[in-house]
């Protein structure tokens, strides 16, 4: 580590005070200075009610971390680039690809840090997997990913989930997009989607994916928020060399039926160190194949409706 960065928080909900404030609290490489949120506030830091409210007076400011939910993260993140700030922003980068790559454009015009974070892709199963995968079990098979939760558990009140750009359950779907892009020596295409979507949201609450992986190996996905009480989030491998398993979203791995002793888990500590090195080494990193497979998903899937969710 090297300097330290003077940090801002945007949008104070769940996952900014879950994670994200005690991960900061933890890395001395950022010093958290102000937050900004219309309805909420941090302790010991200066609040804003918006961030051109906190960027028009905090021009000391390095970086600053998006949490907002996606269909505000364009805003956002071009006013903070524009004030010359890194940015780091919490998954998914934003609510269409073509947003992303054109703030991954202006990151790299204004010479700013641009990190599009993947908090699954630091669970501690995650590497490991990948180097098997690349060095010692032969051909890939196939790949089954089951992601299934009770929307009603995991995202209490979020409106914003059912609404265009949302996701629905592709919010956690995703997550398990961003793993199998990271552990598989392959890329992967979308072939044919499913979406059921119940007649009063506008975004799915289930989705099956099909696709497939550059070596010909088939890729499916279930995604699924009207499980419970149990949640599933269980990726599958079969190679030439056995079954590789994840469990509980990238916190346990078995490889061939024996379980791997992963370390302690620690994801977003991890993205900050990340987000830190970025700055330090004048880089960014942007990888929207996750959103890429949703988008396809959208754009090639076939809608199925549903009964009203009620929200
Ligand atoms: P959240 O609690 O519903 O929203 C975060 C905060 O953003 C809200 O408290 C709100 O604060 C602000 N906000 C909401 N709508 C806004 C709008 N239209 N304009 C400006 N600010 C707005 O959501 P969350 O669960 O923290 O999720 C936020 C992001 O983190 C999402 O992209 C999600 O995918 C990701 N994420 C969530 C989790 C999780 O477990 N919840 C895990 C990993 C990643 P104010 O009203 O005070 O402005």
């Amino acid at each position: 580590m090297k300097g330290t960065y003077k940090l801002a928080v945007v949008g104070i909900g769940k996952i900014a005070r879950d994670q994200h404030l005690p991960a900061i609290a933890a890395q001395p490489g950022f010093e958290l200075v102000a937050c900004a949120s219309r309805n909420a506030s941090v302790e010991g830091v200066r609040n804003y009610q918006d961030l051109g409210a906190l960027l028009a007076a905090e021009p000391a400011i390095d970086a600053v971390s998006l949490c907002a939910p996606p269909q505000v993260r364009y805003e956002q993140a071009l006013a903070a680039l524009d004030a010359g700030k890194h940015v780091m922003l919490e998954k998914p980068p934003g609510a269409s690809v073509s947003e992303v790559a054109a703030l991954h454009e202006i990151a790299q015009a204004r010479g700013c840090t641009l990190f599009a974070s993947w908090h699954s892709r630091a669970a501690s199963a995650v590497e490991p997997a990948r180097e098997w995968l690349a060095k010692d079990a032969g051909a890939i098979r196939s790949v089954e990913v089951r992601w299934k939760e009770d929307v009603r558990r995991w995202h209490p009140g979020q409106q914003w989930i059912w609404e265009p750009g949302g996701l629905g359950v592709f919010d956690p779907g995703i997550n398990a997009l961003s793993i199998v892009t990271r552990i598989l020596p392959h890329e992967v295409a979308l072939r044919g989607a499913t979406l059921t979507t119940p007649s009063d949201t506008s975004t799915p609450i289930a989705a099956e994916l099909d696709c497939i992986a550059s070596n010909g190996a088939p890729v499916r996905a279930v995604f699924d928020w009207r499980h419970g009480p149990v949640e599933e989030w269980d990726i599958d491998i079969e190679t030439d060399a056995g079954r590789l398993s994840m469990r509980e979203g990238g916190k346990r791995l078995s490889i061939a039926g024996k379980e791997i002793d992963l370390g302690r888990e620690r994801e977003y500590p991890a993205l900050y160190e990340h987000f830190h090195a970025l700055i330090e080494s004048k880089t960014s990193d942007v990888d929207v194949r996750p959103l890429r497979l949703v988008a396809d998903a959208f754009l090639n899937g076939r809608r199925v409706e549903t009964d009203a969710f009620g929200r």
